[in-house]
């Protein structure tokens, strides 16, 4: 088959966006946002289109083989997915992303309180897709919400975590990896806790799914959500891994699951397997880069702080604070050259400082000098060269135009 391989595809897109504009080709940007999103491996990409093209039949469809043909591909990809995560299969439910899932998690545990309020404690550094969902049940009279603080690097503190529990909690939100500072949460412990307190605990692993360890089942985690397109696979597909996810009650959902999304589905299986056998190499391979950069960075820029934990983050996070260069205008700079970011993909392009920064207490200068930068397993050692002197260069231009705040 004459198809398009994925790396030709920006260029191809990008072809025709420009001769419709009439404005010059750009040679794709060195993409170092893999917090944001992660680009979809080609052997994933492979087996979604022959998905989409032969496994077309409703997986509800129990009359005929061509239904039990899609049931069963869901059914291998959902034992991959609780593989990754070390949970039964049929607790791996899948839903449009993390977002849906962490809903889904939610209605599931006010479900377990009947008619009084969910008693919710969050974490300040959770992905806002955790706090608006806690938030939205909160407006509505259905939960009350107790804030955790985090220190100065992003973490939690246990004796804290403990201290909130014993006030009284039914859920506990904690992250399993940060989105913007890449710290990684004790949640083995931290679900040891809230269990000896009675309260269940969600787990968001977008961040942290096939970059860590992660042991649903050994650690007793009640509720845990990861995305596929975190982790090399399709955008608009996830996971919510929970006991009794796939027999959704009436009470929480009003029961009907709709079709499901095979493809998808299918894609996150692969993305999963292939993360299971590829991790160890890839996040060695990740590390060495970001590390690469870092040191780049430090040695070419003065005036530079790295944020968050320098030993306990993800291996694909930089997050530095370039003072007295707005951050807004280094990105600006190098918008069509590296693709790095101000803060999380959903908060970044506002004006708004990070939730996550100024929970952590950082001064203002780093707030909004501060620079999101995540290479992933497609990165070369070369593009890194080429983009530190970028971004280098990029920080200078806007300190010397006196581009601070
Ligand atoms: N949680 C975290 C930590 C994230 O980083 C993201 C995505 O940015 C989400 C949740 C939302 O995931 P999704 O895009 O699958 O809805």
């Amino acid at each position: 088959m004459n198809m398009l391989t994925l790396r030709d595809r920006p260029k191809d897109r990008d072809r025709d966006r420009s001769s419709e504009a009439a404005v010059p080709r750009f040679e794709r940007a060195i993409y170092l946002d893999h917090h944001a999103t992660t680009p979809v491996d080609e052997r994933v990409a492979a087996l979604v289109l022959d998905a989409m093209v032969n496994t077309y039949g409703n997986p509800a469809s129990v009359d005929h083989h061509i239904g039990d043909v899609a049931a069963l591909a869901v059914a291998d990809a959902r034992r991959a997915v609780a593989g990754l995560v070390g949970a039964e299969a049929d607790d791996v439910r899948f839903t449009s992303g993390s977002t849906e899932a962490i809903r889904v998690a939610m209605a599931m545990a006010k479900a377990e309180v009947g008619d009084r309020p969910l008693r919710i404690v969050v974490s300040r550094a959770e992905h806002k897709a955790v706090i608006e969902a806690a938030a939205a049940l909160e407006r509505v009279g259905a939960a009350t919400i107790r804030w955790l603080g985090v220190d100065g690097v992003g973490d939690v503190n246990l004796s804290e975590v403990a201290d909130t529990l014993e006030a009284g909690a039914d859920l506990l939100c904690l992250m399993a990896a940060n989105n913007e500072v890449g710290t990684i949460y004790p949640v083995e412990q931290v679900a040891r806790l809230a269990s000896s307190f009675g309260a269940a605990i969600l787990v968001d692993a977008t961040q942290a799914a096939g970059r860590i360890d992660i042991n649903a089942t050994g650690w007793n985690l009640d509720y845990l959500v990861l995305s596929a397109h975190k982790l090399y696979g399709p955008k608009g597909v996830g996971a919510l891994v929970a006991r009794d996810a796939n027999r959704i009650s009436v009470e929480t959902l009003g029961g009907h699951e709709g079709t499901q999304n095979v493809p998808g589905a299918v894609g996150m299986g692969e993305a999963c397997r292939l993360r299971m056998i590829e991790r160890p190499m890839d996040e060695a391979r990740i590390t060495e880069l970001r590390d690469r950069l870092q040191a780049a960075l430090l040695a070419e820029v003065p005036d530079i702080v790295v944020n968050g934990s320098i030993v306990n983050r993800l291996s694909n996070n930089l997050h530095i604070s370039v003072l007295g260069a707005d951050n807004g205008a280094v990105t600006a700079r190098l918008h069509r050259t590296v693709a790095i970011s101000t803060g999380a993909a959903c908060s970044s392009g506002s004006e708004a400082p990070s939730h996550v920064l100024r929970a952590m207490g950082l001064a203002d200068a780093l707030q909004h000098s501060a620079l999101r930068i995540s290479p992933g397993k497609f990165t070369t050692s070369d593009e890194i060269d080429r983009a530190a002197v970028m971004i280098a260069a990029a920080v200078q231009q806007v300190r010397a135009m006196g581009g601070g705040r």
